[in-house]
């Protein structure tokens, strides 16, 4: 029928329009992270602008460049804006402009990583090999891309249990346990660990928080004595988490010691480095996580201090064979085979527990190809003296006080000019956060250590400069006063 009209389709009607709009979007692209620093660090969105997002999905077609006109003028201005030089809220980095890329090819392409024999599946082994070499793991030690830390500590816990149990928890499930199964980890661990606790069926009673020393670290005999008295009670320990970089300040456990432990105890070693063990890269922290390398399971996270665009964590396994008898469930829909598109190396649906995955891996591998390992430690460690360079500002400034030792890349600090009790100083120290954040000039995010309300700063930012920390420090002074004075 030659002279038919073409089926209806998804494609564009006019794929030169499409073109066009495509060269558009990539210009724009640049243009806004060329601009990082010159739009606001956040802005609160217009009432009218919140109002489009309740209308319904329409049921008849648009054209492209209306829907992206429309996400230009409702959320391109709105974003969460990590990419700007003074964000520095919770932890996150700024992603890589090659890596904004990378993810259009990686949806371009659409290839799944749940296995099969293609080249995608080749560059997320070859990201997990990196991964493993950058931790000081063998050969033989597994892993797979997740979406961040919280999955990548997830797959390790599930690992650690499953090990360490002492009977088939796959088969029989945790009912079966005749003894309460406990992990440990410090009252600063993540909250995402006590969710896999839970979601593991543990119940987030095992998880026994131990308390931290002066400078936010586990307090080792504090552990041994839980342990003791755990197993005294009849329950059986299998985990110890040492945190590489606690989320509050980050303060590094003594892994070394921790790994002793866990080796005397017969225990599984996981360490959650979502923040600090990509840290490995950076002169000034590598010797800080001396003992990671001992550890059998790590979570690293690559969207924060590695600046890869969201999402990107990593789960590493010591012995993939733990690894794979954890996840590994192959019905016959998904055999695997040794010729053709089932082909294929590994599998990494038999390694976590999504089937269909994106080709996360992409991003990760333009990024670190695009800059080299060297140069992203440079970006880390220059990060570690910027906090520095600020714990000094704060420390010459008789208007402000540091709130915990510089962990890592994280400050902790309060506007304090004296005379003002705790309580005041919190309220205080609220509004400054907002205002700072209200009126762009910084967003840094917040905590409370010991009752106290921080300012607390992550400076996981390639685009900051020492510049960004003297007017952070000033407006914090500036605003403190502002307050107080207009009471
Ligand atoms: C951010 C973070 C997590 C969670 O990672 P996501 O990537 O947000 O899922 C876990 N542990 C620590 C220490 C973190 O800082």
């Amino acid at each position: 029928m030659p002279n038919a009209t073409p089926q209806e389709s998804l494609d564009p009607q006019d794929w030169e329009a499409m073109r066009a709009l495509a060269h558009r979007m990539a210009d724009d692209v640049i243009d806004y992270l060329a601009g990082a620093g010159e739009r606001p660090v956040w802005q609160p969105i217009p009432d009218a602008v919140s109002a489009t997002f309740s209308a319904p999905a329409p049921s008849a077609p648009s054209d492209a460049a209306h829907v992206y006109q429309e996400f230009q003028q409702t959320i391109q201005p709105y974003p969460m804006a990590t990419t700007h030089p003074r964000f520095w809220a919770w932890y996150m980095g700024n992603g890589t402009v090659l890596g904004a890329f990378a993810d259009l090819w990686a949806a371009t392409l659409n290839s799944n990583l749940g296995g099969g024999n293609h080249a995608p599946a080749l560059v997320e082994d070859q990201v997990v090999n990196w991964m493993k070499a950058i931790v000081g793991f063998p050969a033989e030690a597994s892993g797979l891309l997740v979406s961040g830390g919280s999955m990548a500590n997830f797959v390790g816990l599930a690992v650690a249990r499953n090990v360490k149990a002492g009977f088939d928890v796959r088969g029989e499930g945790m009912t079966a346990a005749p003894q309460r199964l406990t992990v440990y980890a410090s009252l600063e661990v993540h909250s995402c660990n006590q969710k896999a606790v839970e979601l593991l069926g543990l119940g987030s009673q095992s998880l026994r928080l131990i308390p931290v020393a002066e400078n936010f670290t586990i307090d080792l005999s504090a552990l041994e004595a839980a342990l003791a008295a755990d197993r005294a009670a009849g329950m059986r320990p299998i985990c110890i988490i040492g945190s590489a970089g606690i989320v509050n300040t980050g303060a590094v456990d003594d892994l070394t010691a921790l790994a002793d432990i866990c080796q005397r105890e017969k225990l599984w070693f996981h360490v959650d480095g979502a923040i600090g063990a990509i840290g490995m890269l950076a002169e000034n922290v590598r010797p800080l996580l001396a003992g990671i390398e001992r550890a059998d399971s790590i979570a690293l996270d690559l969207h924060k201090w590695l600046h890869v665009p969201f999402e990107a964590g990593v789960a590493l396994v010591r012995l993939g064979k733990d690894h794979l008898r954890t996840f590994s469930l192959t019905p016959e829909y998904l055999e695997h085979g040794t010729r053709g598109l089932a082909g294929g190396k590994v599998w990494f649906s038999d390694y976590g527990l999504q089937l269909s995955r994106h080709f996360r891996a992409l991003k990760v591998w333009m990024t670190i190809k695009e800059h080299g390992l060297e140069r992203l430690g440079r970006m880390m460690a220059r990060n570690v003296e910027q906090a520095h360079y600020l714990a000094g500002l704060i420390a010459t400034d008789p208007a402000l006080e540091l709130l915990a030792p510089v962990g890592l890349d994280i400050v902790c600090y309060r506007f304090n000019p004296g005379g003002l009790d705790d309580a005041r100083l919190n309220e205080v120290n609220q509004e400054i956060l907002i205002r700072l954040q209200e009126q762009a000039i910084a967003a840094p995010s917040s905590t409370r250590l010991r009752g106290r309300f921080c300012i607390r700063v992550a400076i996981a930012n390639y685009r900051s400069t020492l510049a960004d920390f003297d007017l952070l420090a000033h407006e914090t002074g500036r605003i403190g006063r502002e307050i107080l004075d207009a009471r």
